[in-house]
């Protein structure tokens, strides 16, 4: 028998179920939703050194869904272990897709002990599950043959990769577009590696202050650069001296696969910095 008492807390209860299933839709919805914006955790790295788990629970209130690290050391990343980050990440609703790794200096004659450190750290890496390995930078070399032999080296890494599809890159600043015996060091290095072994994730604001503009080097090797490096100045849009809406249609036409925020500079808090470049790319209707 159904009294008033029972009636009415059935109703609640019924209630309270469809207003949770609105939630849980609505949020379920909300997360197919999000836009695919990554972030360089490079942009927090005084933050990282001081609470790893609470900076990057930060990034994922901020709407980042995926992350490129930039911290890897004895096997670990940010102190932790691979399988460990990527459940703490995970239980945050992020994943980590790429890495930046300096890996050992370079020379010919210690070519085997730096490929031994690219398998290491292939191998932790694996268990994260990226899908790119990126090297972050280079000296500058005095002479192309010089460069060759770095060509040849990122050649190798990015063989060693790809047989566990995971993407070798590298990652520019400004002086690879400086000239060494007449060439510009960037279109050397993109016509001296294998395109099967090595994509360049290209960090659009440091090939502005090289001189040249991103898109003019989309356009000419249209299949060199899944991922990007979206910066500018400071905050991202900050500057206005990047045209990110032309960046980003050129990339998609291009098939990007990956793309991540980086502020190196700040007008606020990084944290603030890094959630209101965010913020502007989320606002843009030219982001996917
Ligand atoms: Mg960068």
């Amino acid at each position: 028998m159904t009294n008033r008492r029972d009636f009415l807390r059935t109703s609640s209860l019924i209630l309270a179920g469809g207003l949770m299933g609105n939630q849980m839709l609505h949020a379920s919805v909300a997360d197919n939703g999000k836009k695919a914006i990554g972030l360089q955790l490079y942009s927090l790295r005084d933050a990282m050194k001081v609470d790893v788990l609470g900076t990057l629970k930060q990034v994922a209130d901020m709407g980042y869904t995926t992350l490129e690290a930039a911290n890897y050391g004895d096997g670990k990343i940010y102190g932790m272990t691979p399988a460990d980050f990527k459940k703490a990440i995970k239980d945050m609703g992020m994943k980590m897709t790429s890495a930046h790794l300096g890996g050992p200096n370079y020379t010919k004659e210690t070519h085997n002990q730096a490929m031994d450190w690219w398998k290491k750290a292939l191998e932790d890496h694996l268990e994260v599950g990226v899908k790119f390995m990126v090297k972050p930078g280079m000296p500058t070399l005095k002479t192309l043959d010089e460069l060759k032999v770095w060509c040849d080296f990122y050649n190798s890494i990015g063989e060693l990769t790809t047989a566990s599809k995971v993407q070798f890159g590298y990652h520019n600043h400004s002086h690879e577009f400086e000239k060494t015996e007449g060439e510009i060091i960037y279109d050397f290095m993109i016509k001296n590696t294998d395109p099967k072994k090595v994509f360049f994730e290209m960090d659009v604001y440091w090939v502005m202050r090289g001189g040249y503009k991103a898109v003019d080097y989309m356009n000419k090797y249209p299949d060199r650069f899944p991922v990007l490096h979206i910066k500018d100045e400071k905050e991202i849009g900050e500057s206005g001296q990047l045209d990110f809406k032309s960046i980003y249609e050129t990339a998609y036409k291009n098939g990007l696969k990956d793309s991540f925020v980086e502020v190196e500079r700040y007008n606020f808090d990084p944290i603030v910095s890094v959630k209101k470049s965010y913020d502007f790319l989320n606002a843009a209707p030219y982001v996917k």
